[in-house]
């Protein structure tokens, strides 16, 4: 599903992020990413849906070789990759709906497609009454769950997922946190970055712990492991 072998990141300015990362994560696992400010989380993330490219070696997602990709297999790719962010990101001047299907009109789906789905996907994060309301009008729970539900409207694979719940209060991160197991639940794999020990600590899933560009753990069931 998403394996990377010995990956390295250094950005132009000379800074090493990652410093020879390998590993696999299977089709439909729940993996955190856990470790300190500045240990590669975030460039570990950008990585997978290729908003960076490592310097030396070789990613797949789904099969596909990202580093040998043909130009028109991008968006393709892509498309099967949903990101979710620590600051939600929705576009402030389009509703909730209409950031929603906006994701899907870039795929050009057909229009009578949109309408149906866009409206599942509010029901499925519990917003059917929200779709008219701007990103302001929205508490920051709401803006996260419409980002949620922008980032599986196309029905990804895989869900990548930076801090979502680092601007959230622990009732709403654990409402998010229930959504997202649900989305795991029926069958995309999740990758999510996190400085939330609670939520780590119960969920015990799958654990990966980078610090200073490497690997330091990597256990099943695993717990957050850090003090902060
Ligand atoms: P984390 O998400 O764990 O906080 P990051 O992946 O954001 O870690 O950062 C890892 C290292 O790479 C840090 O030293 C950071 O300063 C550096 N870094 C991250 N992004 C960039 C960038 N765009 N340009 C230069 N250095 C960066
Ligand atoms: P299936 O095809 O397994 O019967 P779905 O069509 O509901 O189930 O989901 C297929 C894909 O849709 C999943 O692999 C997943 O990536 C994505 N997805 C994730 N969460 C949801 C969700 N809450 N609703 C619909 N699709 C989702």
């Amino acid at each position: 599903m998403i394996e990377m072998q010995d990956i390295y990141k250094t950005y132009p300015d000379g800074g090493q992020a990652l410093r020879g990362v390998s590993v696999r994560v299977e089709r439909n696992e729940f993996v955190y990413i856990v470790g300190p400010s500045g240990a590669g989380k975030s460039t570990f993330m950008k990585l997978i849906y290729r908003e960076e490219r490592p310097t030396k070696g070789t990613i797949f997602v789904n099969g596909f070789n990202l580093e040998k990709l043909k130009q028109r297999k991008i968006p393709f790719v892509r498309r099967n990759i949903g990101v979710i962010f620590q600051d939600f990101k929705l576009l402030p001047k389009m509703t909730a709906y209409e950031n929603i299907a906006f994701a899907m009109e870039v795929i050009e789906a057909p229009s009578r497609v949109i309408k149906k789905r866009t409206q599942e996907v509010l029901e499925l994060v519990r917003l059917k009454d929200k779709g008219n309301a701007y990103p302001n009008q929205l508490s920051g729970g709401e803006q996260q769950r419409v980002a949620i539900a922008r980032a599986i409207v196309n029905n990804p694979t895989v869900i990548v997922a930076d801090e979502p719940t680092g601007n959230l209060d622990p009732e709403t991160s654990w409402g998010i946190m229930k959504l997202l197991e649900e989305i795991n639940f029926r069958g995309a794999t999740i990758i999510m970055a996190t400085h939330n020990k609670d939520i780590v600590n119960t969920m015990r899933k799958r654990v990966i712990a980078i610090e200073n560009g490497l690997i330091a753990r990597d256990e099943q069931r695993g717990e957050y492991g850090y003090e902060d």
